[in-house]
C-alpha cells in the first residue's frame, strides 16, 4: 500500500512527489508520458534555466529527479480510480495500485473530437463516462468512438447494462475485444444527427447506423474523465479544490493544468508544492 499516488509527472505532480517522499511517504507516480510540456519547444519564463529548456527535457529531468530520491514511477495509463474500505484503487491499463491518498496532476482535458454533432449534442446523448451515464441507455444500443484500452474498459462498463454496443474506431485500426453484444465498425464518421437527442451516425461511405446514445472514449482517459468517474465535482471543466488542494472526497487532492488557473509551469510547481505538504500533514 502506498501513502500517496500520484497520477501525472509533469510540473506538478512530480513537485508533489519531491515533498512526499521527502517527507517519508511511500509515493508512487504514474504518467502516460503525455504532457503539455512535449509541445514546449522552448521554455524560456521558468527560473534557473539561462539558456531555456525544452519542454520534453524539463519532463524527463522531473522524472529523473523523482526518481533519484528513491520514488517509484511507473509509465502506465491510468483508467480509473475506486474507492474502497478507507483507501483508493488505481487501475491502469497493466496494474492496479492501493493507496491511502491521490493526488491528480494530469494536465488539461484533451481537446473534444471535432465531428459535427459532437457538441451539439453533448449530454444528449453525448456522453464522456459510461459508468456514470451508463444506466440511461439500459438496454439500448449505444456506440463507443475510441480504439484504444481506454475505449475498451468503458465498452466493458456498459457491456453489463446496455442491449448492443458498436465500437466506431473512425478509421483506426479495430481493438482486440470478443462479445455477442459488441460490433466493430472501422468507417470514418462523417456527422452525427437527431432531434432533440442523437438518434444516427452517418460515415464517409453514406452508411448509417441508429443508436441511442454515443461514449466518446478516444485516446487515453483525461483528468475530468477521470474526476467524473469517481464523483469529483468539476467547475467550468476543471476539477475543483479548495484553499487546502483538496477536492471534494477526502484523500483525493488535485492541482496543476487540471485544476485551471494560469497555466504555466510556475504555478504547476507552486500547486504541486502545497498538495504535497497538504498530503503530508493529512496523513500525519
Ligand atoms: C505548446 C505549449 C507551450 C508551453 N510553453 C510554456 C512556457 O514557455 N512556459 C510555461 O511556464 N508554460 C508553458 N506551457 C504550459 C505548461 O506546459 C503547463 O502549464 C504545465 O506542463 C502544466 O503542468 P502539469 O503538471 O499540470 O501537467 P502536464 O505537464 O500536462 O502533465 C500531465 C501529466 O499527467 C499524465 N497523464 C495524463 N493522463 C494520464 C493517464 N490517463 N494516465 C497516466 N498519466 C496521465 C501525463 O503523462 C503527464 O505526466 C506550454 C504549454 C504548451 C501546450
Amino acid at each position: 500500500m502506498y501513502d500517496v499516488i500520484i497520477i501525472g509527472a509533469g510540473p506538478a505532480g512530480i513537485t508533489a512527489g519531491l515533498y512526499t517522499q521527502r517527507g517519508n511517504l511511500k509515493t508512487l507516480i504514474i504518467h502516460n508520458g503525455k504532457t503539455s510540456l512535449e509541445n514546449a519547444n522552448k521554455i524560456e519564463n521558468y527560473y534557473g534555466f539561462e539558456n531555456g529548456i525544452t519542454g520534453k527535457e524539463l519532463y524527463f529531468q522531473g522524472i529523473r529527479q523523482a526518481q533519484n530520491i528513491g520514488i517509484d514511477v511507473k509509465n502506465e495509463e491510468v483508467i480509473k480510480i475506486e474507492m474502497i474500505e478507507k483507501s483508493f484503487k488505481v487501475k491502469t491499463t497493466k496494474n492496479e495500485y492501493i493507496s491511502k491518498t491521490i493526488i491528480i496532476a494530469m494536465g488539461t482535458k484533451k481537446k473534444t473530437l471535432q465531428i459535427d454533432g459532437v457538441k451539439q449534442f453533448e449530454g444528449r446523448g453525448i456522453s464522456y463516462c459510461a459508468i456514470c451515464d451508463g444506466f440511461f441507455y439500459r438496454n439500448k444500443d449505444v456506440a463507443v468512438i475510441g480504439n484504444g484500452d481506454y475505449a475498451i474498459s468503458e465498452v466493458n462498463d456498459l457491456l453489463p447494462v446496455v442491449n448492443k454496443i458498436t465500437i466506431l474506431t473512425n478509421g483506426k485500426p479495430a481493438p482486440d475485444i470478443r462479445s455477442e453484444k459488441v460490433e466493430i465498425n472501422n468507417r470514418t464518421i462523417k456527422k452525427i444527427f437527431g432531434h432533440e437527442k442523437v438518434e444516427k451516425i452517418e460515415f464517409d461511405d453514406g452508411t448509417d447506423i441508429n443508436v441511442n446514445g454515443i461514449f466518446i472514449a478516444q485516446g487515453t482517459a483525461d483528468s475530468t474523465d477521470i474526476a467524473k468517474k469517481i464523483g469529483l465535482v468539476l467547475e467550468n471543466n476543471k476539477i475543483k479544490v479548495n484553499e487546502n488542494m483538496e477536492t471534494n472526497i477526502k484523500g483525493i487532492y488535485a492541482c496543476g493544468d487540471c485544476i485551471g488557473g494560469i497555466l504555466q509551469i510556475s504555478k504547476a510547481v507552486n500547486d504541486g508544492m502545497k498538495t504535497g505538504l497538504n498530503v503530508i500533514k493529512f496523513l500525519k
